[in-house]
């Protein structure tokens, strides 16, 4: 496969002819090796991406549908290979890598049926005197940053809606995984997309090409997902040439189990909301809630479930749990479990991180867990269930909205207006209701507080590339 970088429509080496290795995280070992992009290969990224921008702004929607449209069929058609690729450099489990590439061939879809709808409005001024047109015009050259977590679908979340806009882009894939940006790219030219409309860029030097690109006064946009952390550095790099922002942050998630829940479901939904991609998701349930009348039953159920679960690498056709993306990460939810375990906490399962080599972490379940411990207000990013048990709706909503972080929230109870009030009561962008998942390319996904600004997917997701034009006139 192509491991250079992808500009103007052409595979290059660095301008420095540096290269990194990317690491498979079940053993450590390296698996390929990729161009390092530098500052200068950043700036030719935008001039390419510059200049493609005005015809493929003028491209009839309906042509740009139809390559969006076309890089769907390819990536379902090529979905194995795809998820293959995704559990080599990522480690997550064969399911969790299909049900990946599934998800971000969608916004392909969602996204090739969205374009021919940027829709305009016209109205009467107030005073009679003119007509209000406003039409939706792209924003231009987009910079896109995204995160080792979902290599596929973050990237498709954000290339199909700009191109579906009408603008172009520069992909900076994470370091850790950006084989899959590179595939992408391929897929992207066999599906039509013309030279320069997409390229993509890998870097060690994440910092230094993201600030060149932001200071480059032809990028209008940077569309990022990643930590809070490094969201605020961009926020502050973006503000020089008031570049337009879209930050889809960090999350702390909680899981709130009312006294009233099917507590099947719940522990059904509590294993999606956890486990899916091993805990390594934003939208990942970070602290379970559970009313103190059903939470011995919750744990003992959640607890035999987690057990159970089959750890191996991502590349094993039977492993459940993938490793951990890299040791900073395994390191860090070893750390979070060893502070809540010496502060009371028990584990129930788990808790304890096992012997090289790779990056593993076993499905744990925590019981008692201090109100105050660092596992319940930072993200963990791994599979541990902190759980805490509450009295009333109140102090369930109080608990939930303690934290910086307004991602996602859960709630199961079988009282849909009482789940429907404590829904509004909860400081998030997206709630899941009876349900342990919310990404859908078809929804608004984002965040409130400091979990982000803006959305992506939905007919929002479209609009987020787009710039209104209001044309005062008189006919
Ligand atoms: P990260 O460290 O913030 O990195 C994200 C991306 O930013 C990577 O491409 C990274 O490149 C790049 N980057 C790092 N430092 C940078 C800098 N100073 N300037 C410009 N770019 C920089 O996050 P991560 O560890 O990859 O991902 C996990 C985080 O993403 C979690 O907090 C998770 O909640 C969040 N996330 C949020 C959503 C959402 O939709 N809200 C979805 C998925 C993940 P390198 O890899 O080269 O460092």
């Amino acid at each position: 496969m192509e491991t250079d970088l992808f500009i103007g429509g052409k595979w290059i080496p660095s301008s420095t002819g540096d290269r990194f290795d990317v690491r498979d995280p079940a053993t450590g070992s390296v698996i390929a090796s990729v161009a390092d992009g530098s500052v200068q290969d950043a700036l030719a990224a935008v001039a390419a991406a510059s200049d493609a921008a005005a015809s493929w702004a003028a491209t009839p929607a309906r042509v740009r549908g139809e390559h969006l449209r076309r890089a769907f069929e390819l990536m379902t058609a090529r979905a194995s290979t795809f998820a293959r690729l995704i559990s080599q450099e990522n480690g997550k489990a064969p399911a969790d890598a299909h049900s990946e590439v599934l998800y971000a061939a969608e916004f392909f879809r969602w996204y090739a049926e969205e374009a021919v709808r940027a829709l305009g409005s016209v109205a009467t001024a107030p005073s009679g005197a003119n007509r209000i047109l406003v039409v939706r015009q792209p924003v231009g050259v987009c910079v896109l940053v995204t995160p080792w977590n979902f290599p596929a679908a973050m990237a498709t979340r954000k290339i199909a809606p700009a191109l579906a806009a009408g603008c172009t882009v520069v992909l900076k894939p994470a370091s850790d995984t950006p084989l899959t940006a590179l595939a992408m790219a391929e897929l992207l030219a066999e599906a039509g997309i013309p030279d320069g409309v997409v390229n993509v860029l890998p870097s060690r030097s994440s910092g230094r090409v993201v600030s060149a690109m932001l200071h480059d006064p032809r990028v209008r946009k940077v569309s990022f997902t990643g930590s809070t952390e490094v969201g605020r550095l961009l926020l502050a790099e973006a503000a020089d040439n008031v570049v337009n922002t879209s930050m889809e942050l960090g999350g702390n998630a909680p899981f709130l189990v009312l006294a009233d829940a099917d507590l099947a479901a719940a522990v059904d939904g509590a294993m999606i909301a956890k486990m899916r991609n091993g805990g390594e998701a934003c939208t990942a349930a970070n602290r379970f809630y559970v009313h103190r009348s059903v939470a011995g039953e919750f744990t003992e159920q959640l607890t035999a479930r987690m057990a159970a679960l089959r750890l191996g690498p991502g590349t094993d056709a039977d492993t459940q749990v993938g490793p951990l993306v890299n040791e900073d990460i395994a390191a860090k939810v070893d750390g979070l479990v060893r502070d809540a375990l010496a502060a009371g906490a028990t584990a129930t399962t788990g808790g304890t991180r096992p012997d090289g080599p790779g990056y593993y972490y076993p499905p744990t379940v925590l019981t008692d867990v201090a109100p105050t411990a660092a596992i319940l207000r930072e993200e963990i990013f791994g599979p541990v269930a902190p759980i805490v048990t509450f009295d009333t709706d109140e102090e369930a909503v109080a608990y939930a909205n303690d934290t910086e972080y307004g991602l996602v929230a859960y709630v199961y109870t079988r009282d849909l207006t009482r789940g429907l009030r404590i829904s509004e009561a909860l400081e998030a962008g997206m709630i899941g209701l009876n349900r342990g998942v919310v990404s859908d390319p078809a929804a608004p996904f984002g965040g409130v507080k400091q979990s982000g600004i803006g959305r992506e997917g939905g007919h929002e997701g479209l609009l987020d590339y787009t710039e209104s034009k209001y044309i005062a006139v008189t006919w």
